[in-house]
């Protein structure tokens, strides 16, 4: 039966829902939690947190995907008592956002090492949390091109996703070539694979996104919402007409292989976070503006419901 690990356990995939298939609870930078001025009580990171899980809920949203690597503050028992308390499926990963937020001691450690780790996180667990990854994160480090330290962990990646059957999902798909290597080399079938971030400001024009498509990848317009016409728009903002006309031209031909989210963060670590920006996004803009250019509702449901449960089901 299909298959998909949640933090409070697996569940069929036809149970899914609406996917956010690339968000976050809370995301901060490695050491961010030794800086005092940025700690939080647990009832500042609820305060912010739940009401934007529950409005995601009563909009429909049935599985919120967190992406947050190893090292940038993910916290599994706290998503558990989100899931339970605001009824929203929550998949959590294992894996790391690139190899530049790995700490040392993840990044002097061999593909075996981290093969084993990730392995053990999907099938045994995380920690004591009796929860399972559901995903594998990897990425590209700052610069642009695969580090040595990146191509570890995308073939550590990509050994424990053929030993599990969960997918992996990429921050940026820049420098795609090297990423398809390792996966060929790997035997590793592309379509378990998400390529993120194809439509941020900084990266699109860079990322070859009907290329990846063409060789069987998945590719994520996931960084939705982050605009130009923000009041206070981050570097990797993108006016809003460009992104969209961007992903309508991408979904006429690869619709099999899109996904879109807004990698929002609920209540961000170390930083302030982008003001007037949520997960709930996907419902108060992007599938009206959708709409509005003419997509119809079987399309919708493509995107937003049968790619990511294709997608995120275990492979047996
Ligand atoms: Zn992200």
């Amino acid at each position: 039966m299909s298959r998909v690990n949640t933090v409070l356990g697996p569940i069929p995939a036809e149970e899914l829902g609406i996917v956010a298939v690339h968000e976050h609870i809370g995301y901060g930078m490695p050491g961010s939690e030794l800086d005092t001025q940025w700690w939080k009580t647990p009832e500042q990171r609820y305060a912010e947190t739940v009401p934007k899980l529950r409005k995601f809920h009563e909009y429909g949203g049935g599985t919120f995907v967190e992406v947050t690597g190893i090292c940038n503050g993910r916290d599994v028992d706290y998503y558990k008592s989100l899931s339970a308390k605001t009824g929203v499926h929550i998949v959590a990963c294992t894996g790391f956002v690139g190899g530049d937020t790995a700490l040392p001691f993840f990044a002097r450690a061999s593909v075996d090492y981290l093969t084993d780790h990730f392995v053990h996180e999907i099938t045994v667990g995380i920690g004591d949390t009796g929860s399972r990854a559901g995903v594998i994160k990897v990425g590209v480090s700052r610069g642009g091109r695969m580090t040595e330290l990146d191509k570890r962990i995308y073939r550590a990646a990509a050994r424990a996703a053929l030993r599990t059957g969960v997918p992996i999902l990429t921050h940026l798909a820049i420098d795609a070539e090297n990423a398809i290597a390792i996966f060929h080399d790997e035997k590793l079938p592309l379509d378990r694979v998400l390529f993120g971030h194809a439509d941020d400001g900084v990266n699109a024009e860079k990322t070859r996104d009907t290329w990846i498509a063409e060789q069987g990848g998945r590719v994520g317009f996931d960084t939705f919402g982050y605009e130009t016409e923000l009041e206070d728009p981050p570097f990797w903002a993108r006016p809003r007409k460009e992104r969209l006309d961007h992903f309508l031209r991408f979904i006429d031909g690869h619709l099999d292989k899109a996904l879109a989210s807004a990698d929002a963060n609920c209540s961000p670590l170390g930083w302030p976070g982008v003001k007037g920006h949520t997960v709930n996004y996907l419902f108060e803009d992007l599938m009206p503006d959708l709409r509005a250019a003419g997509v119809d509702e079987a399309t919708l449901t493509t995107l937003f419901v049968d790619n990511p449960a294709a997608f995120l089901t275990i492979q047996a």
